[in-house]
């Protein structure tokens, strides 16, 4: 059984707020590099292993960079994440182009950094001859068997009412005209399943894409590259859940690469991952204080965050473990609604959670809100992005990006300026 702890104490948060008020998300630097470095050492078997960490789960530079370090890459979905990967300096074949319904513009944009393109539907293509002139060397696909995927306790995801990848026959008539066209070297792309706390998915996911490259091999004479397990690598959210151990999954995989490429000949093949959830969401937390209480039907608690910054308890139904701080040993026997202030009923970070007893003032710490967490976060109700901050290996606290402002608020007004007055108020 996992106990969830969080990674500040009263005192560090207390010292912080000083400098940075609630409601804030706060990185642990510690935890990223160490968790990088076992994600490393679990496929470190494989000689071209490379994880490319998915942008849109915390697209904040400072922390990709760190991730960086540890060689990984980025997996990017629109323009403004190859920028941002650009930015970094991570580009080439460490991007990694996992979109979908994408714009023709877009493909040109990774080409010309000399991404990886993953293409999502056979249609595809034609929009990248069109966008590129014609298809770059080295491409990836995307594959969708439909159906639903099992583990050996159930039913884990429903494929086949996703909207991603390609069917079985598509997917080789879509090998057989890239090949024509001059692709060379060719990977297998697929996402099964979201946010598995199990270490058998990757594992089962790999054999699945193996045995489907070794059939492609033989059937068309395609040189497979890489297969890309991408994400839905979870994490235990719940206190009762078993964390995943990434060195049993690496093991895992391990050993049905060699079960499946060794006998093929392909021992050639590199894997990647594209983890975004695994990779940041424990090392991150969405800080908060109570500044409301009300007692009506129910028992509510009101903090100074809402559904704007943390936004899958509102959307999903999450759970998200809070922990207020300074009252670690004390006996959750008070029932509370820990809620934000947006005008919409769904906007409760947590339901009928026992909990201490809530003060006002206290700070109210939400786990596990390090990937889609701050980057789902939206303006509804004219709720500003809180700031984020790098709770750095010395203790001391970083701010890595700032908190929004009502300037930036109204900054995409051009020609109505009112609000150069307003925002001085
Ligand atoms: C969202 C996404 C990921 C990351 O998923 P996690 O569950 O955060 O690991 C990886 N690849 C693609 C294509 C995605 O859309």
């Amino acid at each position: 059984m996992s106990t969830k702890k969080p990674f500040l104490t009263k005192e560090k948060a207390e010292e912080i707020i000083k400098e940075f008020p609630t409601p804030f998300h706060i990185y642990d630097e510690k935890g990223i590099r160490e968790n990088a470095e076992n994600v490393k050492k679990a496929f470190s078997w494989n000689k071209g292993f490379k994880e490319y960490f998915a942008v849109k789960a915390t697209p904040n530079p400072f922390l990709i960079s760190i991730l960086h370090e540890y060689g990984c890459g980025c997996d990017c979905s629109s323009k403004p994440e190859l920028m941002l990967s650009k930015a970094i300096g991570i580009v080439g074949e460490d991007i990694m182009f996992s979109s979908n319904d994408t714009p023709l513009d877009e493909f040109k944009y990774c080409n010309d950094l000399g991404g990886i393109i993953n293409l999502d539907d056979i249609t595809h293509i034609e929009a990248v001859e069109k966008a590129c002139g014609k298809l770059p060397k080295k491409m990836s696909c995307r594959f969708n068997p439909g159906g639903v995927f099992k583990i050996s306790n159930g039913i884990m995801d429903n494929p086949g009412d996703a909207k991603y990848g390609m069917t079985t026959e598509q997917l080789y008539e879509a090998f057989r005209i890239m090949k024509e066209k001059g692709v060379e070297e060719f990977g297998i792309h697929s996402f099964l399943c979201s946010n598995t706390v199990t270490n058998e998915y990757y594992p089962m996911l790999a054999k699945i894409l193996f045995e489907l490259a070794v059939d492609l091999r033989n059937k068309l004479d395609v040189k497979i590259s890489f297969i890309n397990l991408s994400g839905g690598v979870g994490i235990p959210y719940t206190p009762d859940q078993e964390p995943n151990d990434i060195l049993k999954i690496g093991e895992g995989v391990h050993k049905v690469y060699d079960e499946v490429f060794g006998p093929a000949g392909m021992d050639d093949v590199a894997i990647y991952t594209e983890m975004g959830r695994f990779m940041m969401g424990p090392y991150g937390a969405l800080v908060t204080t109570a500044i409301n209480e009300k007692h009506i039907h129910k028992e509510y608690i009101g903090v100074d965050a809402c559904a704007a910054n943390l936004m899958r308890p509102a959307i999903y139904g999450s759970y998200h473990h809070i922990t207020v701080l300074g009252k670690e040993n004390e006996e959750p026997a008070y029932t509370y609604d820990v809620t934000g202030s947006l005008c919409e009923n769904c906007d409760k970070f947590a339901i009928d959670r026992k909990l201490p007893k809530i003060d006002m003032g206290d700070i109210i710490y939400i786990h596990d809100a390090g990937a889609h967490g701050y980057s789902m976060g939206y303006n509804y109700n004219g709720k500003l992005r809180s700031a984020e901050l790098l709770l750095q290996e010395d203790g001391t606290a970083k701010l890595i990006r700032r908190a929004e402002t009502p300037t930036d608020y109204f900054a995409t007004f051009d020609g109505f300026d009112f609000y150069n007055d307003l925002i001085k108020e």
